[in-house]
């Protein structure tokens, strides 16, 4: 039994049905619940106080997408200036290099730039098992998210159409269905935990449409629902993608989904940026969730999702961060930031508001994700909170609104404090479990290894841009 008393907060935004915030108030912690939130009562005592005086204090984001391992290929010089298609294909080249010690510290990287920016609870997408790396490179993954003390809902992914096949990536990154469909069942065994405030939950989550057949999605669908786990992939993310789906299948993108049994409430699709107003009305019809990447969609120039439709429509819709190589930051309040930016310049100043932003960062993220308990502060609701001090120069003259102060305003997005399950992570500004340093070492020591033996192995080198030769100008995107 555990108590944790968060003191006299500036402002405590709730998040609720009903948005409440409370001024100068405090919380209090049971174990991994909330107990209360308002006036301090006198004579209270906690095993642990931290002091919220000048703070903001809000859910503890949560965030669904990502691919954790790409900490380590953010920025390769070659494909700076890539879109996706290429993008990948130069990659895959330095990812097939990835180890079980590489991903444990890619993982611990992203884990870590996620709490100081104020995510608590996150997904991640990994799908790359180079045949040559050893057996359970997933549970890597695990071992991060214990370490550093973030709440985890990992996919394990998959790919099994390598070039040979039609498909994106190297035959060395693929596996067989056999071998997909049996870690697969070993990892929700091994792992997954259905307490609706779980440390660690289990998704599964086949690449794309374009790197796994029609069979494995199906039967990934199926094996899932057997032990009653969600599903996630990358869906309509480019009009190559279209494309390809017209080419290949027939179909639209989400057609061919929708075909697969692909829709639901325990289904979540990346991205999302070409699915068209009859698309975004089965999403709401049948639950199924949306992961909003905008950040990354800017980066690789795919499109901007047409998410205020989706809103409208009651579409479930939260934010991802996507694989660092494709956003080259792990920056939470960064992208709430982005998310809000992006709508204002496609459908109108008015289409989105700061407030709306973290909504999708909180309540949207945590109804995707399937954790009805996260997202929102109430007592008997779980105890992952973030606490933002609202006295710094880059708040300062923006206190009239300090909720969306955080969105409109301030040049660091590091949070205070991040508590998760009761546990604080994040004490003024700093891990506490993890050293900083420590990361930075491992992570860069890694990154121009795996460079260094893509280089080497291909001929092609990966931090010069010479003669990469296969990116053109086109003209301003179009949406659907
Ligand atoms: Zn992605």
């Amino acid at each position: 039994m555990s108590t944790l008393l968060i003191r006299n907060a500036e402002v405590i935004a709730t998040f609720d049905d009903h948005g409440r915030r409370l001024t100068r108030a405090s919380l209090f912690v049971r174990n991994n619940r909330i107990e209360w939130i308002g006036p301090e009562p006198e004579g209270c005592v906690a095993d642990k106080v931290l002091d919220a005086s000048g703070m903001l204090v809000m859910p503890g984001m949560v965030k669904c997408h990502h691919h954790m391992f790409q900490t380590l290929t953010r920025n390769v010089p070659r494909v700076q200036e890539a879109e996706l298609f290429p993008w990948l294909v130069h990659l895959y080249e330095v990812w097939r290099n990835l180890t079980p010690e590489g991903l444990y510290w890619a993982s611990v990287l992203g884990m870590s730039e996620l709490l100081l920016t104020g995510c608590s609870c996150t997904t991640d997408h990994f799908y790359l098992f180079p045949q040559a790396s050893p057996e359970h490179l997933f549970d890597e993954q695990i071992r991060a998210a214990r370490q550093v003390g973030i709440r985890f809902h990992p996919t394990r992914g998959s790919m099994s159409r390598g070039k040979s096949c039609g498909g994106l990536p190297p035959d060395a990154c693929v596996q067989s269905e056999e071998k997909i469909l049996e870690d697969s069942e070993r990892v929700i065994r091994a792992f997954h935990d259905p307490d609706p405030l779980a440390m660690v939950k289990v998704a599964l989550a086949p690449c794309s449409p374009f790197s796994v057949t029609r069979e494995i999605m199906r039967e990934t669908v199926q094996l899932a629902r057997r032990y009653g786990v969600r599903c996630h992939t990358h869906l309509a993310e480019t009009q190559d993608e279209d494309a390809y789906c017209q080419q290949t299948y027939g179909k639209r993108p989400f057609e061919l989904m929708e075909e697969l049994g692909w829709v639901g409430p325990d289904i979540w699709y990346a991205h999302a940026v070409y699915l068209n107003t009859a698309e975004i009305r089965r999403c709401a019809e049948t639950g199924t969730g949306i992961a909003h990447c905008p950040v990354s969609n800017l980066r690789l120039g795919s499109g901007i999702a047409p998410i205020p439709e989706m809103i409208a429509a009651d579409v479930a819709v939260g934010l991802g961060v996507d694989g660092s190589a494709s956003n080259d930051s792990s920056n939470m309040l960064g992208e709430v930031r982005t998310c809000m930016l992006i709508h204002r310049h496609r459908t109108g100043v008015a289409s989105i508001t700061a407030e709306r932003a973290l909504q999708l960062a909180t309540r949207g993220g945590a109804r995707v994700l399937g954790y009805p308990q996260l997202g929102r502060l109430e007592p008997g609701c779980g105890a992952d909170l973030i606490g933002i001090s609202l006295q710094r120069l880059g708040y300062a003259g923006a206190l009239h609104d300090p909720v969306a102060a955080i969105v409109f305003c301030g040049d660091s997005h590091i949070v205070d404090f991040n508590v998760v399950n009761g546990q604080v992570v994040v004490e003024n500004g700093r891990l506490v479990n993890v050293e900083e340093a420590e990361i930075c070492h491992q992570a860069n020591r890694i990154a121009r290894q795996m460079v260094d033996q893509a280089t080497r192995a291909t001929g092609v080198d990966f931090l010069s841009k010479e003669g990469a030769g296969l990116f053109t100008p086109r003209p301003a995107a179009q949406q659907v």
